[in-house]
């Protein structure tokens, strides 16, 4: 060692360890280390390789006093090919005095540079090799034990560095993965610590209890109990129920309780353990699970049944009436008599037929086969059709087509646009008991024909409008309940029009009257 002194060594070696701890980002760790690197060996050339985890190739990472010529030839190195090579393999420095001496294939491109000394110095942590800084010496150059020593222990803290910095990114990638995991969840999740304080709350949990996790995190369980008591229906259970499942783990019982806000939905509560490596306790885990939509379905369930089976036994009641009466040998009945009869059991097989065309409609649409076979169909016809169809079985009211002089075919499935039609012009006899006029028109709007129903019936609710187009939604007043019904009809035709690209939608006043209109395409403007 000439002029270095060991305290500008030493120096050198601080300046570097000082860089390593209070700095995290590892580009200016790295361009620090080999700036005062080369200071303190007395050189001006130098590079910083990291090595490809997967590959192992050298990937140049930064580098000073080597022009850019250079630079594109050694930018991918595979670690094989060159004195690179030999000093990763080695994981040990690798000092070249004359490079014109020595025989690697790579020398070329350094002897161009004008490079004829070089160190190889891998950079390790834990016995791996990181990464590597060459130094490039434009003089022949002896390197001396000492400065061998010196730069060995510097490639140590440079491994150091870069293998803490790969620790974080590591840390920083889990953690960003676990946290997306977290904000993906359709679950609600509170994780609870060892001191019953909130910790973490996830944004579905958020949104399920409509309140922000800046109010729930560090409070106690107990006192966000207190908090959401206004908005649970039959608190005092549920909370019960909740603390009892939160000491019961072993057994992870569920707790199903109804929030009256910020929205009214079910939710279902279960508590589990959360155990840290070692299997210390950590804490608690609560998973939310919204099952308002299970709740509505099993409801609708029991609600098909009963629909179901009054609608199937009214009908039967009176075929089997009827025909019983007809079939009585002490009566004689006249022909008017005997045909009066038999027209309501022939009515009343009509119904139960309906309701089991709807039935069977209904289960294709909860399994997703509600086919329709769209054709150019004149819709005109069909209206005029299903006019004078229902005309015969009313003398209360009066069914009018309102039709423009021509109307260009639509693009529809005959038989299913028929069964709307029927079912809106059903219901508009059904729902005006009075009677009166039933007007069935249609336009051409757009790219569509509009199709409309109106009748001069009982009406309806702004609230019942929004929900007559639900699954088995009736609007239960004695007046609907008389006239029978399945709820399903209003259902089946939203699944059909918009099966076809169209929208259903009705105008009401109560006491006033109904418009049901709905669009379908023009044939025309459909793309085959
Ligand atoms: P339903 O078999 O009960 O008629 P729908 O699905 O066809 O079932 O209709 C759902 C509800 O919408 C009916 O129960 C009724 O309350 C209401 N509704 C349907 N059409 C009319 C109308 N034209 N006027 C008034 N209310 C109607």
């Amino acid at each position: 060692m000439s002029e270095r002194t060991r305290s500008a060594e030493l120096a050198a070696l601080t300046a570097i360890a000082a860089q390593v701890n209070c700095t995290q980002d590892l580009d200016e760790i790295l361009r620090g280390a080999l700036q005062t690197t080369l200071e303190v060996i007395g050189e001006e050339a130098g590079e910083i390789f990291l090595r490809d985890e997967e590959s192992g190739d050298l990937i140049l990472h930064t580098y000073q006093g080597v022009s850019e010529g250079f630079i594109a030839a050694e930018a991918v190195v595979g670690a094989e090919e060159c004195l690179c090579g030999e000093a990763i393999r080695n994981g040990r420095l690798l000092a070249v005095p004359d490079l014109e001496a020595h025989p690697a294939r790579s020398r070329q491109a350094c002897l161009r540079e004008g490079f004829h000394s070089c160190i190889r110095l891998p950079l390790l942590a834990r016995g791996q090799v990181l990464g590597l800084l060459n130094i490039q010496s434009r003089r022949g150059r002896y390197f001396t034990p000492e400065d061998e020593e010196l730069l060995t222990a510097i490639g140590h803290q440079i491994g150091i560095a870069i293998a803490n910095a790969r620790l974080i990114e590591d840390a920083e990638k889990r953690r960003a993965t676990l946290d997306s995991v977290m904000h993906s969840l359709v679950d609600g999740l509170i994780l609870v610590d060892r001191r019953g304080r909130i910790a973490y709350v996830n944004p579905c949990a958020e949104e399920m209890l409509g309140l922000p996790a800046q109010a729930l995190l560090g409070q106690t369980v107990e006192a966000v109990e207190r908090e959401m008591a206004g908005r649970v229906t039959q608190p005092e259970q549920v909370i019960g129920r909740l603390r009892a499942a939160a000491t019961d783990l072993q057994n992870r019982p569920t707790v199903e309780f109804t929030l009256t806000a910020p929205s009214a939905r079910s939710l279902q509560a279960r508590f589990f353990p959360i155990h840290d490596a070692g299997g210390g306790h950590l804490g608690l885990g609560l998973l939310l699970r919204d099952i308002t939509r299970e709740k509505e379905l099993d409801e609708m369930k029991s609600q098909l049944l009963s629909t179901v089976s009054h609608e199937l036994r009214t009908p039967l009641a009176s075929i089997k009436g009827f025909a019983t009466t007809l079939l009585r040998q002490d009566v004689e009945w006249d022909e008017a008599t005997r045909r009066e009869f038999l027209a309501i059991i022939d009515e009343e097989s009509d119904r139960l037929s309906e309701l089991i065309g709807n039935l069977l409609d209904m289960s294709r649409l909860e399994a997703g086969t509600l086919r329709v076979e769209p054709e150019a169909t004149d819709l005109g016809r069909l209206i005029q059709e299903t006019a004078a169809e229902f005309q015969v079985m009313t003398h209360s009211h009066l069914l009018q087509a309102s039709l423009p002089a021509s109307l260009p075919p639509v693009w529809a499935d005959p038989r299913r646009a028929r069964q709307v039609l029927r079912n809106l012009v059903e219901n508009a006899i059904k729902y005006s008991p009075q009677g009166g006029p039933i007007t069935l028109s249609a336009q051409v709007q757009g790219d569509s024909v509009q199709v409309s129903v109106a009748d001069r019936g009982i009406g309806l609710e702004p609230q019942q409008l929004e929900r007559i187009f639900d699954r088995f939604y009736q609007v239960d007043s004695a007046s609907t309940r008389r006239v029978g019904g399945s709820g399903l009809g209003l259902s089946i035709c939203k699944a059909i029009v918009e099966a076809h690209g169209g929208r259903i939608w009705a105008e009401s006043r109560p006491g006033q009257g109904s418009t049901f209109h709905f669009t379908l395409p023009l044939a025309s403007t459909v793309d085959l």
